[in-house]
């Protein structure tokens, strides 16, 4: 054999300390949320009180996942449901997700459902069944760093669009049908938003749609958070507002359920039979080759959609009461200023007292043991400077976090 690679045994060995090589694919995969943590930790380690406010995870504070959840997978467990699932999901599932899609979403043309473990995995699915290397897709700034993450492993670009912090951080659709060019195959809406906690509205939702099906885009539709609504706004499912359009919306038991750690997710396609086929077949061959996402949490997702309903006012109402000290306190510091969030359990002020994003979270970590997230993370118009806040913790957490805040700002000011 001529001109392949080396056999190993014509390789030196490796000698002790030799470090190996890494893909290239992960050299921009960024994460802000869980990379903040080993900074955090090096601050414990030193003895300093830590208040996290840096992960979206309900069950770290207050907020356990409802009791009828945790029963079903307890008796599937002890059914024996323990073997593989079938590759989309088992049925019972499935047919509960599209209810609820047709139903409660208003989702008329539902075509396919396919459940993943956590949302996340469904988002990836999707993207590396729909999108090549060099190819473009749309996302928004700020928002979720997952997606960014997914098209740098696949090769893909991500192009982001802004949210505009002085229109409710609603996205402008006419700047999305600027940046779509010949190589953007989708735009993804993250509604409810993290980090900033808005709700994209109807007309909003209907421009971006017009958009999408002038050029031909795949929407995808991050709805994880849609019933933690906080304000009594208008939650509209973005698939509900049109049938002529490719439309993943995606959704799980991570957020409204309060069991991330359950891994449980799905994606709904919905959209003109024709056009949505060849993606879900494509969409399938990756989820076979993953044989099946965890087989007894499945079990929970019918009663969770069917018979989980009254936990949701009460998550509400405690969010909303944070959601209001956290607006309180944060409005009386100096710098610090906030579009209130209407949704989630996130906030996303800007900060101007003279500190960029990175440091103002590293000396906040290392000096006042408040995690936070830099804006830059998720993405902020340059020039400007964000943070981004959980308010999942109790009063006093959240009260005493801000002291903090107001402490290291008087002491740059
Ligand atoms: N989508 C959004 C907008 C999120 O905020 C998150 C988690 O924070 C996810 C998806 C991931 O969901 P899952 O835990 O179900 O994978």
């Amino acid at each position: 054999m001529t001109g392949g690679p080396a056999a190993d045994e014509d390789l030196p060995m490796r000698t002790e300390g030799q470090r190996v090589r890494t893909s290239k694919r992960v050299e921009n995969v960024t994460y802000a949320v869980r990379e903040v943590v080993d900074l955090a930790h090096q601050a414990a380690a030193a003895g300093r009180d830590m208040i996290y406010l840096n992960i979206g995870d309900p069950c770290q504070f207050d907020f356990r996942t409802p009791e009828v959840v945790v029963d079903a997978i307890v008796r599937a467990l002890a059914d024996g449901k323990t073997g593989y699932a079938p590759s989309d999901g088992v049925p019972e599932a499935l047919q509960a997700i599209r209810r609820d899609a047709e139903v409660r979403k208003g989702i008329r043309s539902v075509r396919h459902v396919l459940i993943g473990n956590g949302a996340s995995e469904p988002i990836e699915i999707l993207l590396t069944a729909l999108v090549d290397p060099g190819e473009s897709v749309l996302i928004p700034s700020p928002g979720y760093p997952l997606y960014s993450a997914i098209l740098a492993k696949i090769g893909a670009r991500a192009v982001s669009y802004d949210l505009d912090e002085d229109a409710g951080w609603q996205p402008d659709p006419q700047q999305i049908a600027r940046l779509a060019d010949g190589t953007t195959r989708a735009v993804v809406l993250i509604h409810p938003n993290n980090p900033t906690g808005s709700v994209a509205s109807r007309a909003t939702l209907e421009s971006v749609l017009e958009v999408a099906a002038s050029r031909r885009l795949v929407v995808l539709s991050d709805e994880i958070y849609d019933r933690m609504l906080l304000d009594p706004v208008e939650f509209v499912s973005t698939a509900s507002l049109r049938d002529d359009v490719p439309i993943a919306t995606f959704g799980g038991l991570s957020k409204v359920w309060l069991g991330p750690g359950l891994r449980m997710g799905w994606s709904i396609l919905s959209g003109p039979a024709v056009a949505v086929e060849p993606l879900h077949e494509a969409m399938m061959r990756l989820a076979r080759a993953r044989l099946s996402a965890s087989h007894p949490v499945q079990w929970a997702i019918r009663p969770a959609l069917e018979e989980a309903h009254t936990h949701i006012d009460d998550v509400n109402a405690r969010l909303r009461s944070r959601r209001d000290l956290l607006v309180r306190e944060l409005e009386r510091i100096p710098g610090w200023s906030l579009v209130p969030p209407r949704a989630a359990f996130y906030a996303f002020p800007r900060v101007e007292i003279g500190v960029d994003d990175e440091t103002l979270v590293r000396e906040l970590i290392l000096e006042h043991g408040v995690v936070l997230v830099h804006g830059s993370g998720f993405g902020q118009l340059p020039g400007t400077n964000h943070a981004r806040i959980v308010f999942l913790p109790p009063d006093e957490l959240i009260a005493e976090a801000c002291r903090r805040l107001a402490d290291y700002s008087a002491g740059r000011g």
